[in-house]
């Protein structure tokens, strides 16, 4: 299991497993895609490696069952859904929570990670916090959240706070290129992910969202210079690229992949325009998101001058607030390529 970026974690993580000194609950709070949930499996892995020399080995007997999530003394909890009144959350949480009084099977102590806890309400975590108050000696409990303020203070003034911070976009970009990534789309998918791994490699896994990215890219770069024709067909040339609301229904139910939507579209608008804006304020190139269209970023910057792109990312911001009225996706669509043309 390699995780990327985050070594002082790791370092701390390692002394106090190696110490025998680890808290009995953590509480690992950082964005969405960060490596969270990847290293509270890593810090149960290193515990109940038995190599030793550095750990994990990767290779053990524990090692191999980690790996394959068959390890005994490992559990994982995925958020929780409400599946009615007789498996409402509340009650998976007590399920859970007299899970965590049994014995470890194998392993010095019991881990239990536990993903997303601050989607659970205040009633979930009050019933989750006599635990933190009173752990099970053989416990660590690691709570997982992207925020500090969606977990009660009482449970936060009792765990050992991880904080976790965006990858370096270097780091980031280095090690998708040792997973088989080209360098350039390397380097634009670690700054898209926003240093969030788990999201650059799932938009490295799935073609269609590069795929999407680039045709979208594709119909704004030509915006600039079109006449009010050519603006009213590369509008309808991005509204083709969303599939109807039906089709995406079925799609989402065959399988929980990428799905190219109206909002995908203007994320990617907004981040190709802030980047032409960052260049015709004369920053660094190290802030550009978008570094594969450098040259076409430049004739933006150029040619609209930084008031001009004030005023079409205006225009793309009001854009997101149609996405939730009732007005037809094609009408915006259009009003807004016309307004980024000025035809
Ligand atoms: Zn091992």
């Amino acid at each position: 299991m390699q995780i990327i970026g985050h070594r002082d974690i790791r370092d701390f993580l390692l002394k106090s497993a190696a110490e025998g000194c680890l808290a009995p609950s953590y509480l690992f709070v950082g964005p969405r895609g960060v490596g969270k949930s990847l290293m509270a499996r890593w810090m149960a892995q290193c515990t109940f490696c038995s190599s030793s020399g550095e750990r994990p080995c990767g290779g053990c007997s524990s090692c191999q069952r980690m790996e394959s999530g068959s390890y005994p003394d490992y559990k994982y909890a995925e958020r929780l859904v409400n599946l009615g009144a007789k498996r409402g959350i509340i009650g998976q949480v007590r399920e859970i929570i007299d899970d965590l009084q049994t014995m470890p099977y194998e392993g010095s102590c019991r881990f239990f990670a536990f993903n997303e806890a601050g989607a659970l309400n205040e009633q979930s975590q009050n019933a989750l916090l006599k635990t933190v108050e009173e752990p099970p000696s053989h416990l660590v409990l690691i709570l997982i959240a992207e925020s500090l303020g969606s977990i009660l203070p009482t449970i936060v003034s009792r765990c050992c706070v991880v904080r976790f911070n965006a990858v370096e976009r270097a780091e980031l970009a280095d090690a998708l290129v040792q997973r088989g990534c080209e360098p350039q789309r390397a380097e634009v998918l670690a700054a898209i992910s926003g240093g969030a791994p788990g999201r650059a490699l799932q938009m490295l896994q799935d073609e269609r969202s590069w795929a999407f990215r680039l045709e979208v890219l594709r119909n704004l770069t030509q915006l600039p210079g079109s006449d009010m024709w050519e603006a009213l067909e590369l509008a309808l040339s991005l509204e083709e690229l969303v599939p109807s609301k039906s089709a995406a229904k079925a799609a989402a139910v065959e399988e929980a992949a990428f799905q190219p939507d109206l909002s995908g579209i203007l994320d990617i608008a907004a981040s190709y325009y802030r980047d032409a804006m960052v260049l015709a304020a004369g920053a660094d190139h190290s802030e550009i998101v978008n570094c594969d269209c450098l040259d076409a970023l430049a004739a933006l910057a150029q040619g609209r001058g930084a008031l001009g792109l004030e005023k079409d990312l205006r225009r793309i911001n009001e854009a997101y607030e149609h996405l939730g009225s009732n007005v037809q996706a094609r009408l915006w669509l259009q009003h807004l390529c016309l307004g980024l043309t000025d035809a």
